[in-house]
């Protein structure tokens, strides 16, 4: 291929993290022409999370460019006006197929070689397909996934097909749970499946997980828990008609969701960078074996200063904050330290909100009341508090979790702690 442009930054991959390491490049002062995205999707960085929550409303839905990045934070809201003002190159629609950091080189679908000084991995991940688990059918015109902006306008279009029919929903992480909560919210009727004991079984505790799970049934969900999908029925136009589970139930079905997780999007450096916990392996600073790539978000596995372990979260936050951190260590590098994140996830559904912060190792501590709306829980490891979580609080009271989480007091008394419950984090 002929040899095409050449930048002094490119970010291979255009989601959550491309777009707040864009702000920061340019609030560190970057000139027009340094900088080039480089996306697959069709549109510039918007905040991810909004496609399985307003996107999805019946009534006044989130739309582009309503939730471009930085809005998540409450931050700048980076249009591709803003993009241009910037001297910003975008390169969107336009999938990377191949990556050579000895050269740093980044070879186009179009054909186009582009080059870089400092290339920042922001590949994100893709959702696995029911085929990676030996079930046939995700071809079908009602079968979503959801992961991207075209495939949550494609979700609304069967959606409204739908109303007052049946979606089954396969997965009860949290793209399972926040999209049955919007189905439910669009008059479908919803039957979640997962293999595990309840819902969020990665995060939440069996106690936690009941309370979500009986408020889903209030609004009309059902859950079929410890069996997976086994195939689908099809009509003669190959829709999905029916569902058949392992355990044998059959469920009849207008569309079906999955969302039974994601992969990291590593391929283009799998025999080029170092690769940890399914992600590509970064230092404090956020760089990869080769000191030319950075990697952020989702894609990176990056040192967890107070766990003291690689790990690579699937977080909106720690794509932001990663990206921020990676864009000041490449153009301050003296005045920047290592990355050091608490882990944060937080969800939302119907009118319920929870965070979460830090780690849920050893044993949960559970308080306040779960029969009203506010309740938590504490996990304690090694006698220290190393994880919060919080439902239908303010912000203060988040803030002061997240602040406990991260000076890891020493508990004795667990049932003290229990008895306390949100006051232990308002005190300290
Ligand atoms: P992404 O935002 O996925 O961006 C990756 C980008 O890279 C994409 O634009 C992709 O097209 C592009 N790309 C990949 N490969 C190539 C290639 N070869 N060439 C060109 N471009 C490429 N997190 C929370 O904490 N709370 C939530 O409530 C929440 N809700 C979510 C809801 C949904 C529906 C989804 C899908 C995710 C949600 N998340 C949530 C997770 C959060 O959105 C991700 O952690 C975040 O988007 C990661 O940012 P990223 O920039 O690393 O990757």
């Amino acid at each position: 291929a002929e040899m095409g442009r050449a930048f002094v930054y490119v970010i291979l991959g255009g989601g959550v993290a491309a777009g707040y390491a864009a702000l920061e490049f340019s609030r560190k002062g970057i000139s027009p022409g340094d900088l080039c995205i480089i996306s697959e999707e069709s549109v510039v960085p918007y905040e991810r999370p909004a496609l399985s929550k307003g996107f999805l409303l019946p009534e006044a839905p989130a739309r582009l460019p309503s939730f471009h990045t930085c809005v998540g934070a409450n931050d700048e809201r980076l249009t591709p006006k803003w993009y241009r003002e910037h001297g910003i190159e975008l390169v969107l629609g336009t999938r990377v197929r191949s990556v050579d950091v000895r050269r740093k080189t980044l070879l186009t679908a179009t054909g186009e070689t582009i080059s870089y000084k400092i290339l920042i991995v922001a590949t994100g991940a893709r959702a696995l397909k029911l085929e990676e688990f030996g079930v046939k059918g995700s071809e079908a015109e009602n079968v979503c996934y959801l992961r991207n902006v075209a495939d949550a306008t494609r979700l609304v279009n069967v959606m409204q097909s739908c109303v007052g029919g049946n979606a089954v929903v396969i997965g009860g992480g949290y793209i399972g749970m926040e999209c049955a909560a919007s189905l439910v919210i669009n008059k479908i009727n919803v039957t979640v499946v997962f293999p595990e004991a309840h819902c969020m079984a990665r995060l939440f505790t069996p106690k936690i997980a009941q309370y979500y799970e009986d408020y889903y049934k209030s609004k009309g969900v059902k859950f079929v828990k410890g069996t997976v999908l086994s195939s689908f029925e099809t009509n003669s136009e190959g829709k999905v008609t029916a569902v058949t589970l392992r355990d044998g139930t059959r469920l009849p079905a207008d569309m079906v969701v999955v969302g039974i997780g994601i992969r990291a999007n590593t391929s283009l450096f799998d025999d080029q960078l170092t690769l940890e916990k399914g992600g590509i392996k970064v230092n404090g600073r956020l760089q990869t074996s080769n000191s030319s790539v950075y990697a952020v978000g989702d894609v990176a596995a990056f040192p967890v200063k107070i766990f003291n372990e690689i790990r690579r979260l699937e977080h909106v936050d720690s794509a932001r904050k990663s990206a921020r951190h990676a864009v000041a260590a490449i153009m301050e590098p003296n005045k920047t330290g290592d990355f050091d994140y608490l882990p944060f996830f937080y969800s939302r559904v119907f009118t319920l909100s929870w965070q979460f912060y830090g780690d849920n190792v050893g044993e949960a501590v559970h308080f306040g009341d779960f029969s009203d709306k506010t309740f938590g829980a504490y996990w304690v490891y090694k006698g220290q508090i190393t994880g919060s979580f919080l439902e239908g609080c303010s912000k203060e009271e988040y803030e002061a979790i997240a602040k406990l989480t991260r000076l890891r007091p020493m508990v004795q008394d667990l049932d003290e702690l229990a008895k306390q419950g949100l006051e232990f984090a308002l005190k300290n």
